[in-house]
């Protein structure tokens, strides 16, 4: 099967592909600009916040992680800590160079589970590099 040479407008979701082993491997990582949803399981996997703090009130741990830039959002009410992005739209855990995660083997469930689960599973915004 040819390869999708046409890039997605990750704003659109008509015009994202249908995900394909591979299609990652020259894709500018164009998912890594969507909002990455984190649990206290995933920062704890991702180690910005140990095992025993995780066991303190949320708030307090998501002031400190906002103002040391690794989230830029915490919904209380679904305890979902949003990964902060740079200004273009980069997660913080991106590697802008080789747009590639930083930390891949400790990266949140939502990472883990794209596109299988995600805004239009099946499918993802692939934009080839160059
Ligand atoms: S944690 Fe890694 S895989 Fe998840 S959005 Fe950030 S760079 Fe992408």
């Amino acid at each position: 099967m040819s390869k999708a040479r046409t890039g997605a407008d990750i704003e659109r979701l008509d015009t994202w592909h249908k995900y394909r082993n591979g299609l990652c491997s020259d894709c500018r990582a164009s998912c890594c600009t969507l909002p990455a949803e984190a649990r206290m399981s995933d920062l704890v996997r991702m180690g910005v916040v140990d095992a025993f703090e995780a066991e303190e009130p949320l708030k307090p741990i998501a002031r400190r992680l906002e103002k040391a830039g690794i989230i830029e959002h915490f919904n209380f009410r679904n305890e979902l800590f949003t990964l902060a992005r740079r200004a273009n739209g980069d997660c913080v855990y991106l590697d802008a160079a080789t747009r590639r995660c930083t930390i891949y083997q400790r990266r949140p469930d939502t990472c883990r589970n794209h596109p299988r689960i995600g805004p239009r599973p099946g499918y993802c915004a692939y934009v080839p590099l160059g």
